[in-house]
Order: C-alpha cells, then sequence, then structure tokens
C-alpha cells in the first residue's frame, strides 16, 4: 500500500513567510512529509487521491494552551467568572480527579481537537497531583493521531515542590524524548510576585532540561508585573517562554517580553468571559510582540480555533471601534485582518513552541498537518471569494472535511479514521459519576449555577405610551 496522499484542485493557503495563495492546487504527501505544492501534479502509483476542489487546504491548526485534563467536564463551568474557576478546580473538586480522570478527559479532547482541524495541541496540563496522574495524561495524549506538547504542572504544589520531586524527574526521563515533535515537552507555572521569586528553582529545572515555560501571566487578580520583573530580572525570559493570556500587563512588561522574544498565547473567548482582561492582541502589535491562539479549557468554552479566530478579531476590532470613538473619531480601515489570524492559528503557534522548521505551514519538506476545509452540503461555503476571511469567519468545525497528522490520514471526509471515540465516551462518563457521587448533589448543581447578582432596572422618567394614530395623539 502507498503511504501517499494527493489533494486535487484546492485552494490553498501556504501560510508561507510570503502568505502565497494558490487558487486552484495540488498539494502531495508522501510519507510523513509534503512533497510538492502545483498544479496538475502526477499522483504516485497507489496514493490516495483526495478531491479538494471547492475547499480551502492549509496548515493544521495549533492551540498553545489547553487545560484538556478539564474537557471531561465539558460545558459544566459556561456561566463562571475566574473566581468560580479557581475555587472549583484549585481549592475544592480539582483535587478529586485520579489519574484516570486525567485520562478521560485528555482522550476526548484530543480526539476533539483532531476532528476540527486542530493538529498540535499544547495540553497545559496543571492536574498532575502525582506521576501516575501525569502517566495517565500521556497514555491519552499518544493513544489518539494527533502532535501534542504535554506542559506539566501541578496547582496543588509550588512549581519549587514538584519540579524538585524524584517523581517528576523520573517521569521525564521515562516519557519524553528531546527532539520527538509528535509529543513536545514545557514545564507550566505562574509567577505569583512574590519578592523572595520561590519559582527560581523551577525555571532552574526548566534551563537545566533545556525546555520551555509557559506561564499564565498578567491575569487579573492572580498575576501581574512583578512576576514579569523577577522573571526578566533573574533571566529567565527566554523566546521559547509562553505568556499566556497577558492581558493587564504594563508597557513595561510588553517591553520586557518583545525584548526577549516571547510570545503570548492569546485565549478570547476565555478573556472575553472569564476576567483575565481584556483580550491583548490590540496592545501585541503595538509592542509588535508574537502571538499564537488558544481556546484554555473546554469546561466553559468550544475547543476549535475557528471560534479563536472569529473571537480575536470581533474583539481587537471591538476595541479599535471603542476607543475611536472615545475619541470622537471614526474608523475607517481596522487594522487587524482576517489573515493575521490565520497566521496566528496556524503560524503563530508554530513559532512559539519551536516547531516552525517542522509544522506550521504548507511547503515542501515540512512534515505534513494539512487540513482540507470543506462541505459540499453547507450553504455557508460557497462562494469562496476571500479564502483567509472564509476560513475565519465562514467555516466552523464541521467543514472541517479531511485532516492529516504527520502524513497520516486521521480525518476523511468528515469521519474520524483510527480513533475510539466510544472508549473516550464510556471514561468519560465514569469520571463524571466519580465527580457527582464524590462532591454530592447538592454541590455539583451548586457549582454549575452561581449565584445571579442583584440586576437593577434604572429608573425611567418616561411611562409606557401608545401613539394613537386616530386621533393623533399619546394614548395613556
Ligand atoms: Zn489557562
Amino acid at each position: 500500500m502507498s503511504d501517499s496522499v494527493l489533494f486535487r484542485n484546492g485552494i490553498v493557503l501556504t501560510m508561507d513567510d510570503r502568505h502565497t495563495v494558490l487558487p486552484d492546487a495540488d498539494v502531495l504527501v508522501v510519507g510523513e512529509r509534503i512533497a510538492e505544492i502545483g498544479v496538475g501534479l502526477a499522483a504516485p502509483e497507489g496514493a490516495t487521491v483526495i478531491d479538494a476542489s471547492g475547499g480551502i487546504l492549509m496548515p493544521g491548526m495549533i492551540d498553545t494552551h489547553r487545560h484538556m485534563w478539564q474537557t471531561a467536564m465539558r460545558g459544566y463551568g459556561a456561566d463562571w467568572t475566574l473566581t468560580q474557576y479557581f475555587v472549583w478546580y484549585y481549592l475544592e473538586s480539582g483535587r478529586l480527579f485520579r489519574p484516570e480522570d486525567v485520562h478521560a478527559g485528555n482522550l476526548l479532547a484530543a480526539i476533539e481537537a483532531v476532528d476540527a482541524g486542530v493538529t498540535t495541541t499544547v495540553d497545559w496540563s496543571h492536574g498532575l497531583q502525582t506521576p501516575q496522574h501525569a502517566d495517565a495524561a500521556v497514555d491519552a495524549l499518544q493513544a489518539v493521531p494527533g502532535r501534542f506538547v504535554l506542559a506539566y504542572g501541578n496547582i496543588q504544589q509550588g512549581p519549587w515542590e514538584w519540579s524538585a520531586s524524584p517523581g517528576f524527574r523520573d517521569f521525564v526521563s521515562r516519557r519524553i524524548t528531546p527532539g520527538d515533535d509528535m509529543l513536545g515537552f514545557q514545564m507550566a507555572f505562574d509567577v505569583t510576585g512574590d519578592p523572595a521569586f520561590p519559582e527560581r528553582a523551577a525555571f532552574e529545572v526548566a534551563r537545566e532540561l533545556g525546555v520551555g515555560v509557559t506561564t499564565h501571566a498578567g491575569v487579573w487578580g492572580a498575576t501581574n508585573d512583578d512576576g514579569i520583573r523577577l522573571m526578566h530580572e533573574n533571566g529567565f525570559m527566554t523566546p521559547r517562554t509562553v505568556y499566556v493570556h497577558a492581558a493587564t500587563l504594563n508597557h513595561d512588561s510588553y517591553h520586557r517580553i518583545a525584548a526577549t522574544g516571547g510570545s503570548v498565547s492569546v485565549s478570547t473567548e476565555s478573556e472575553q468571559s472569564a476576567g483575565q482582561g481584556y483580550p491583548p492582541t490590540w496592545i501585541l502589535r503595538d509592542h509588535d510582540i508574537g502571538v499564537s491562539l488558544s481556546m484554555d479549557t473546554s469546561v466553559w468554552w468550544s475547543g476549535d480555533l475557528f471560534s479563536a479566530m472569529r473571537t480575536t478579531l470581533g474583539a481587537d476590532r471591538s476595541r479599535e471601534h471603542m476607543e475611536a470613538h472615545g475619541r470622537a473619531e471614526t474608523v475607517t480601515h481596522v487594522h487587524l485582518r482576517a489573515e493575521q489570524v490565520v497566521d496566528w492559528a496556524t503560524r503563530g503557534g508554530s513559532r512559539a513552541l519551536g516547531l516552525d522548521g517542522v509544522v506550521g505551514s504548507l511547503e515542501p519538506g515540512k512534515k505534513a498537518d494539512v487540513v482540507l476545509i470543506k462541505n459540499d452540503d453547507s450553504p455557508a461555503m460557497f462562494p469562496i471569494l476571500n479564502p483567509y476571511g472564509h476560513v475565519a469567519f465562514q467555516a466552523q468545525r464541521g467543514d472541517v472535511h479531511t485532516v492529516l497528522v504527520n502524513g497520516r490520514i486521521v480525518k476523511r471526509d468528515h469521519k474520524l479514521v483510527g480513533v475510539d471515540l466510544a472508549a473516550a465516551r464510556e471514561q468519560v462518563g465514569r469520571t463524571i459519576d466519580h465527580l457527582r457521587g464524590e462532591m454530592g448533589e447538592e454541590a455539583w448543581a451548586r457549582g454549575m449555577n452561581p449565584d445571579i447578582p442583584e440586576t437593577k432596572v434604572r429608573d425611567n422618567p418616561y411611562t409606557y405610551t401608545e401613539w394613537d394614530a386616530g386621533s393623533a395623539q399619546w394614548k395613556h
């Protein structure tokens, strides 16, 4: 059997450095890599030929921050703020997650990612209370044919504690292979701004292991400019550092991030409703800081980057208009373009993760993470006039027709291939039973339904009136 795949006649968004768009071209994949892109390519003998006409071919999308374990609780926190989230995961029910529960959440999240054309996902895994939890997280990621980065964390301990434990070192040596582009590794922890800078020890471990750090920074009420300053003054800000949210920092902090080459993982859907701060792309653009996109957690939000691109455009433009109106001005031309958010959803991620030589664009020689967006049954997939705009504002996860990861077909004709969704369903069901049983029905219901603040309707100086056309007078 041949190991080549030929996509025929698609609109190809290469996302190469020049953002080359080919309106009607073929993409040939041989083995793990993209072999050729062009018009009228010859199909190798035995190649799988996929008709991409009427569709868009683009690189697999890259999510740089997702707490995959929490997908087991999908949608539970729809009405939360960050406060309820912290109480639930940090103080109360997060502790109830056993290794099998982390496995269940990760399995479902990993399948969901590849289904949505997200071929690389950073598992911001801060529920690793023991190395057994970490083994379970990786077992789940390796059971799904996607590309992942395990960002190891544990919210139940200080990073200086868990990163110094023999169990952590043992896990890294057993499960992580430097240079493996299918399963990368980062360390995930936050910097509180404590002047004693206890996080130093964890940064030193990261440096010794040669791995990047990902950190929630500039989160209203949680992390601030002191954390950035301490990292910078102690030499721990590097081009591999990923700052998640970075929504409430001052210019000095953004200057430090820009000067050290780091990037920001923007989770617009999350920032808009949880309260970390206004989605920061408007100010990151000002500082020329690299951006990648992320979904954060499916305990609240969707798990696909179409939503991220759409909300990010909306938030950035909303801010631009609002600020202009505050100056009594009109924005006639928006700064942020659809093309840019498609770049952030692909190249932004590959750059942030140090994988830009491997994935992120459709170019010969790169690993073949390819997404075909095509849906002949959808009235929203015709006409495709502005392909970047189509990806950002028209397409959605149901339009993901075919997905290749590392040259392997993992979804075809809208159906997952070689993925055991039934197993994930069963495992997640057991986790829900466990959590619900441990918490009790009352606490379970309370956790999902936070109190609603009192709403006051303004006093209205006018009374309800209706115009009477017959008498040409207001009726009272
Ligand atoms: Zn997060």
